[in-house]
C-alpha cells in the first residue's frame, strides 16, 4: 500500500498516529481477522470484539503498569464529560473539591464541577497567561476536600507538570489527555488518570478512564446512567454501544507502543525530539517559546515571532513544505508544534530546517 502525499501533521487534536497503525486498519478494514467483516460492522457483544476490547485493557494495563486495584474504562463524550462526571462521582463527602487552575481545560473542569459542589481554585497560573507551573504545598489544599484536580499537561499553553502535587491522602485526579503513553508514570499515585484518546491513542470518541477502585460507587441516585462509574464498570465498559472502532484503534497503538519498546522508548525519543525543538528557538533570534523552561510540554511546543503577520505568513509557508497545523490555538494565536508519539524525529528535523530557512529569510 502506498501513501503518497502524507503530510508531517502538528495537529494538537485529532492528530497523527502512527502509520504502521493506520496501515493495519486499512488492512483489516474490510474483513478483520477472518470474520469476513469490519469491525465497525461487528456486534459489540461478539467473541471477536470482546476479544479487541480485552486485549486492549491488557495491553493498556501492561504499558502504564496500572496496579491491579485499578480499573479501566473506555467511554464516551470526550474530555468534557469527564470534566463533570469526575466531580458527579467523586464529590461524595464534603462535597468540596481543589482545582489547580494551569490552562483553559483545567478552568473549564474547575466550572464544571463547581455545578455539583464546592469548588476552590488553590492556585492558578492564568496571572502570566499559563506560562509556568505554580507552586503548591499540602497545606494548601483543604483537608476535607474529596479530590484535588490537576491538568497533566495543558494542551493548548504547552506546559505541563514534572512534579506532581503532593496532596497526602486526598484523592488526585489528572488530566492526562494529551501526554498519556508520551511519558512513564506512576499510576499509583492517582486516584483518577483519565484521556481522551483523540491527541496520542487513535480516533476522537473514546476516553481512557483509569480509577482506583474505592473510589468506585458514590454517585448519587439520580445521576445519569452513563456518568456513573460504577454502572460503566459494571458493564465492562458495554453498559451500551461502546465506540467500538475507537476501542480498535486505541488497541492497535497500544500493541505499536509495545512494539517500539514501551512507554520508557517512547519517553526518551520524546524528550530528544522537544530538546532538539527547544534548544533550537532558545538559540534563535526570530522565535522564542514562552514557557518557563522548567514546565515545558514535550507534547505541544508553542512558540511565537513576536509579530503576528509574521506568524501567519510562518504557517501559511509551512504548509507549502508539507508541515501543517502549525498554528497555535484559536485563543492564543502564535505557532505550536504538537509532537505527540506518533510523530517521527524526521518530522521534528523537517520543522527545524523548515524554521532555520525562514529564519534567515525574515530576519
Ligand atoms: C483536548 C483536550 C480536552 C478536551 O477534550 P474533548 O474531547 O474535546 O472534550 C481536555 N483536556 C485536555 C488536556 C485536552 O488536550
Amino acid at each position: 500500500m502506498k501513501y503518497e502525499k502524507r503530510v508531517f501533521n502538528f495537529s494538537a487534536g485529532p492528530s497523527m498516529l502512527p502509520l504502521e497503525v493506520l496501515e493495519q486498519a486499512a488492512k483489516e478494514m474490510t474483513n478483520y481477522n477472518g470474520s469476513g467483516m469490519s469491525v465497525m460492522e461487528m456486534s459489540h457483544r461478539s467473541a471477536e470484539f470482546k476479544q479487541i476490547i480485552e486485549t486492549a485493557e491488557q495491553d493498556l494495563r501492561e504499558i502504564m503498569n496500572i496496579p491491579d486495584n485499578y480499573r479501566v474504562l473506555f467511554l464516551q463524550g470526550g474530555g468534557h464529560l469527564q470534566f463533570a462526571m469526575v466531580a458527579a462521582n467523586l464529590m461524595r463527602r464534603s462535597k468540596k473539591a481543589d482545582y489547580i487552575v494551569t490552562g483553559s481545560w483545567s478552568k473549564k473542569a474547575s466550572k464544571e464541577a463547581a455545578k455539583y459542589g464546592d469548588v476552590k481554585v488553590v492556585a492558578s497560573s492564568e496571572d502570566k497567561n499559563f506560562t509556568y507551573i505554580p507552586k503548591v504545598a499540602k497545606e494548601d489544599f483543604r483537608p476535607d476536600a474529596d479530590y484535588v484536580y490537576i491538568c497533566a499537561n495543558n494542551t493548548i499553553y504547552g506546559s505541563r507538570y514534572t512534579q506532581l502535587p503532593d496532596t497526602g491522602a486526598i484523592p488526585l485526579v489528572a488530566d492526562f489527555s494529551s501526554s498519556i503513553l508520551s511519558e512513564e508514570i506512576d499510576v499509583s499515585k492517582f486516584g483518577i488518570v483519565w484521556a481522551g484518546a483523540q491527541k496520542n491513542v487513535g480516533p476522537a470518541g473514546v476516553v481512557i478512564v483509569i480509577i482506583r477502585e474505592d473510589l468506585i460507587g458514590f454517585a448519587p441516585e439520580n445521576t445519569p446512567s452513563m456518568m456513573d462509574y460504577k454502572i460503566m464498570d459494571d458493564n465492562g465498559s458495554m453498559y451500551n454501544t461502546p465506540p467500538t472502532y475507537g476501542i480498535y484503534i486505541a488497541g492497535l497503538t497500544f500493541q505499536w507502543i509495545k512494539r517500539q519498546g514501551g512507554v520508557k522508548a517512547l519517553q526518551e525519543r520524546n524528550i530528544k525530539k522537544a530538546k532538539m525543538l527547544y534548544d533550537y528557538i532558545d538559540g534563535s533570534k526570530l522565535y522564542t517559546a514562552p514557557v518557563a523552561k522548567e514546565d515545558r510540554s514535550l507534547m505541544n511546543v508553542v512558540f511565537v515571532t513576536g509579530d503576528a503577520e509574521l506568524d501567519k505568513k510562518f504557517v501559511a509557508e509551512a504548509k507549502e513544505h508539507g508541515l501543517v497545523n502549525l498554528n497555535g490555538h484559536r485563543s492564543i494565536g502564535g505557532m505550536r508544534a504538537s509532537i505527540y508519539n506518533a510523530m517521527p524525529i524526521e518530522g521534528v528535523e523537517t520543522l527545524i530546517a523548515f524554521m532555520k530557512e525562514f529564519e534567515k529569510q525574515n530576519a
